[in-house]
């Protein structure tokens, strides 16, 4: 019956082979030339059965010799029944006639080549039949499918467990039902053909199959993939597409923060290994202004580099330190030094400094301090326009303030004052007996 290669057609009788339950058994065809065909004879019936134009196809005499079996097993259980039957009503004949007659159920008249088999084959091949043919009798136990549709909504793929104890045997589409048959089916044998036997009869009210059908309706979340129907497993399938849809946008948008990431860490680094190995003039004012314009390190790194190679200066932005720092060096070491530190390290420019930095003059008195000097004085110090006053939180008031003097040098000169227009530090215990008035530079010239 498998498939042969083709061969050509032939008149000539040929050898064919056919593998039986008993083993390959090789059968004589002979060419009917009115039919161009060859034919064989069946050895259980002895009927011509056709081999094909070339005599070699075994399919015909397969089918024939199946149903030849079929129909002889019948025979015999039939023979078997009646005999059991004689037997029961007339117990005292003797049951010899009987096995006779049922050894010649097998012994078909007209068979051509009689069968040579023995006792104990006969028997195992008529207990396989009738074991065949009892089941083909019972046609199982429909149920109608009402979770859905026979076809999606049957987890099949369960029958790949031998143990689960029934298969599926047909479908009726129309009224959407399946037939399941029990493994433990008995077949026609106990009685009416057109039911079903006991045991596929309780199937539908085993807990096992209540189960399935629990399952097939809803699936809870952690059922065996193996109980899953079709189409809860398309359900299954989509939702896992969609959340793999989802977390490759995710790892998508994670890749490219990691990349951006990566390229801010890999500016900051620059940045610090620029700040190790240059003095960049005036760091703290840039770093100041690029955080409030909320610059990327790329472009922090590339004004850093342009501040390095004198292409970009920045602007303003000097703290009371810096200004301190800038007037102490302009009043030590003069406005030259502080030119060359402005251009080495960013201090503040001469200018800056006569604009940002109001230094307080202290007034000295010619003779006798009057309460006008002395106030004048306190105003030019501690006027909360010269000097702020710290920043008290929830406190409206000002804050009090304490003068402490300690080791006032003594110069032993005489100096011009430019506000007075006189001349200060003369010895008040010599000249004594002149007016300050007297003293006055203008006077002086004056008086010349
Ligand atoms: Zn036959
Ligand atoms: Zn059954
Ligand atoms: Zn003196």
């Amino acid at each position: 019956m498998s498939s042969k290669p083709r061969v050509k057609p032939t008149s000539v009788p040929q050898v064919l082979q056919l593998s039986t339950p008993d083993g390959i058994r090789e059968y004589q065809t002979r060419y009917i030339a009115a039919k161009r065909t060859h034919e064989v004879d069946c050895d259980l019936c002895g009927m011509s059965v056709t081999a094909g134009t070339a005599g070699n196809s075994d399919y015909r005499l397969g089918l024939h010799r199946t149903s030849c079996l079929l129909a002889q097993a019948k025979e015999q259980s039939k023979q078997a029944r009646l005999a059991a039957r004689q037997q029961a009503q007339a117990p005292l004949i003797p049951s010899a006639p009987q096995e006779e007659s049922s050894d010649t159920g097998l012994e078909t008249p007209g068979a051509t080549t009689p069968r040579p088999s023995s006792p104990i084959e006969k028997q195992s091949l008529s207990c396989y039949l009738d074991e065949l043919e009892d089941k083909k009798g019972c046609p199982g136990i429909g149920v109608k499918w009402t979770t859905g549709s026979v076809w999606g909504d049957y987890p099949y793929i369960l029958h790949e467990n031998p143990d689960i104890g029934w298969e599926p045997i047909s479908f009726d589409s129309q009224t959407n039902t399946i037939y399941f048959r029990s493994d433990r089916c008995k077949g026609s044998s106990q009685g009416n053909s057109t039911k079903a036997c006991q045991p596929c009869k309780q199937l539908p009210s085993s807990v096992t199959f209540a189960n399935v059908q629990e399952r097939a309706k809803e699936v809870k979340s952690h059922t065996n993939l193996r109980y899953l129907t079709s189409r809860q497993k398309d359900a299954l399938i989509a939702k896992l597409l969609r959340q793999v849809e989802i977390m490759r946008t995710q790892l998508n948008n994670t890749k490219k923060s990691n990349k951006r990431n990566n390229t801010q860490i890999s500016d900051f680094k620059r940045i610090i290994a620029l700040i190790a190995s240059e003095e960049v003039a005036g760091l703290r004012r840039i770093l100041e202004q690029a955080l409030a314009r909320g610059s990327s390190p790329r472009k922090v790194l590339v004004i850093l580099e342009r501040t390095l190679r004198k292409l970009y200066r920045v602007r303003g932005g000097f703290n009371e330190r810096e200004l301190d720092i800038s007037f102490l060096v302009k009043a030590i070491g003069g406005p030259k030094l502080l030119y060359a530190l402005q251009k080495a390290l960013g201090l503040t420019s001469v200018s800056t400094i006569r604009r940002r930095h109001r230094v307080p003059k202290l007034l000295p008195s010619l003779a006798t301090p009057t309460s006008e000097e002395v106030h004048a004085n306190i105003q030019a110090f501690f006027c909360p326009d010269i000097k702020p006053p710290p920043k008290f939180p929830n406190c409206s008031e000002l804050p009090g303030n304490v003068m402490m003097f300690d080791g006032v040098a003594l110069e032993g000169r005489p100096r011009y004052c430019p506000d007075r227009d006189a001349i200060l530090g003369l010895c008040r215990e010599h000249s004594s007996r002149m007016g300050p008035i007297d003293w006055k530079v203008s006077s002086v010239i004056q008086g010349q």
